[in-house]
């Protein structure tokens, strides 16, 4: 590829055309068919921006006045919106989010896998965008006014004061409100990441959000926690809906959140939800899907697509939890999970054993490697799902797919850059795409989640 002088230099102000949106919900458009990005942009509007970094093939630039506004742009609801780089897409109205995020699919299987002719059906969006996630972590600190919890300012690990999240449940504001009152009442020092002194690093709250049930995890720099019970005392006192307070000690330099020290200082050790009709323990370390309301749709979804009618044999992969496994488990005749991190199938198996299903089987391992040797046992599924983390499938994986000729194949992906490519492998194989249904599982940020139907094709055998 040639390449020539970019034609824009830094702090250049130019007139621009947004004619797309980035996977990072930037405004995309051309000047003088050179790429420019422009952070808060939306596609349709036309700028004036000024340069802010060049690169040899594209530029950044910020807005300095919009020319043409899009009818899809709203005056963002959060007002620490452009600080906190949580939301990226709280200026577009939510119709036009899902419009985004359908393109945004479509646009990346015809430019990465090349399939032209795949049904893209439309984003199926929360008719209540707000106040959806259930799991809140948030880093308490000094600033320079004293005690402050809520985010860490983009880019940097300084934690700015935050009120209210609009994406999280109100429960959770005002757990962080009541831990901020009796914090400053007595006195328990918050954590210095600088000199790595001090006491309370994080507030975690979970809620399921059928049951209702809270738990709270205070995470502490060292297993000392001064007034311990007048903070669980407090809590019992404030939140009737609480089933568990815990405390999870965390004395590493470490941007992880939780240590691996968990004790429970009232109640339960885990919480429950319920996703359909299965019910999930949930502990404090325990991955769980984050907008529940939206995980029904998605796995009502794969039950859809999985067309099960009692007899099949179903392989999960990428299970964690065991959420989809025990989801399809009452459908079909026997349902294998596989998952790289132990303590996930350890709590697929409890899951399992809680909902009274003993049709499933869970193992652990690289899905990669599992599979294969799967195949070799003699296993033969009808139905694979595969729900892989962003970097997508390993190959070998999908080779096996191949080996193993289900009749369905679905597809449940976070990365649609990553699904392109993979859908493409999976069409050489000859499987068809039948179709891609998104769903908007985080509303108000760039990320979509897609859940795809492949069928084996008849020529095939
Ligand atoms: N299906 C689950 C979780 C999907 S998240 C649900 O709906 O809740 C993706 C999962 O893949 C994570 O649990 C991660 O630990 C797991 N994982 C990552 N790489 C893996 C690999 N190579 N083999 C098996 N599992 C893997």
């Amino acid at each position: 590829m040639s390449r020539r002088k970019p034609p824009v230099c830094l702090h250049q102000e130019i007139t621009l055309t947004l004619t797309g949106q980035s996977h990072t919900g930037d405004g995309v458009g051309k000047y003088e068919g050179f790429a420019v990005f422009v952070p808060g942009g939306i596609a349709g509007e036309t700028v004036r921006a000024k340069v802010t970094k060049v690169k040899p093939t594209y530029a950044h630039a910020r807005i300095v006045r919009i020319l043409k506004e899009s009818p899809d742009r709203v005056t963002p609801p959060c007002p620490i919106f452009d600080r906190c780089g949580g939301c990226q897409l709280q200026h577009l109205a939510y119709d036009g989010q899902l419009k985004m995020k359908t393109r945004l699919v479509r646009d990346n299987l015809e430019r990465i896998g090349q399939l032209k002719e795949v049904s893209v059906r439309p984003v199926m969006g929360m008719r209540d965008p707000w106040r959806y996630r259930n799991k809140a972590q948030v880093p308490f600190g000094e600033g320079e006014g004293g005690l402050v919890a809520g985010f860490y300012e983009q880019g940097t690990h300084d934690i700015i004061d935050m009120e209210s999240c609009l994406i999280q449940r109100e429960e959770s504001d005002e757990v962080v409100r009541t831990v901020k009152d009796i914090v400053r009442e007595l006195g328990i020092p918050p954590y210095r990441e600088k000199d790595h002194t001090g006491v309370l690093r994080h507030v975690v709250t979970k809620v399921g959000a059928n049951t209702g049930q809270l738990m709270i995890v205070l995470v502490t720099n060292g297993p000392d926690l001064p007034h311990r019970d007048e903070l669980v005392k407090r809590f019992v006192d404030r939140f009737p809906q609480l089933q568990s307070v815990i405390q999870n000690v965390n004395s590493k330099r470490t941007n992880v959140i939780m240590g691996e020290d968990s004790r429970t200082l009232w109640g339960e050790d885990t919480i429950i939800d319920t996703i359909g009709d299965i019910a999930f323990a949930i502990s404090p370390r325990s991955f769980y899907q984050v907008n529940p309301e939206q995980t029904e749709v998605l796995y009502r979804e794969v039950l859809k697509a999985a067309d099960l009618k009692g007899g099949e044999t179903v392989v999960d992969a990428y299970c964690g939890i065991g959420t989809i496994s025990l989801f399809l488990a009452r459908h079909a005749r026997r349902v294998l999970g596989v998952e790289v991190v132990d303590e996930a199938i350890a709590d697929a198996k409890r899951n399992a054993r809680l909902n009274g299903i003993e049709n499933v089987h869970f193992a652990v391992g690289k899905a990669e490697d599992v599979m294969p040797w799967w195949y070799a046992q003699g296993v033969r599924p009808d139905v694979i799902v595969v729900d892989p983390p962003r970097k997508g499938c390993d190959e070998r994986l999908l080779d096996t797919i191949a080996d193993m000729k289900p009749e369905r194949t679905v597809y449940v992906s976070c990365n649609p850059s990553t699904l392109a490519r993979d859908l493409r492998i999976l069409a050489d194989h000859g499987f068809t795409v039948e179709y891609v249904q998104p769903v908007d599982m985080f509303p108000h940020t760039v990320h979509v989640e897609c859940c795809v139907l492949l069928e084996k094709n008849r020529r095939y055998v």
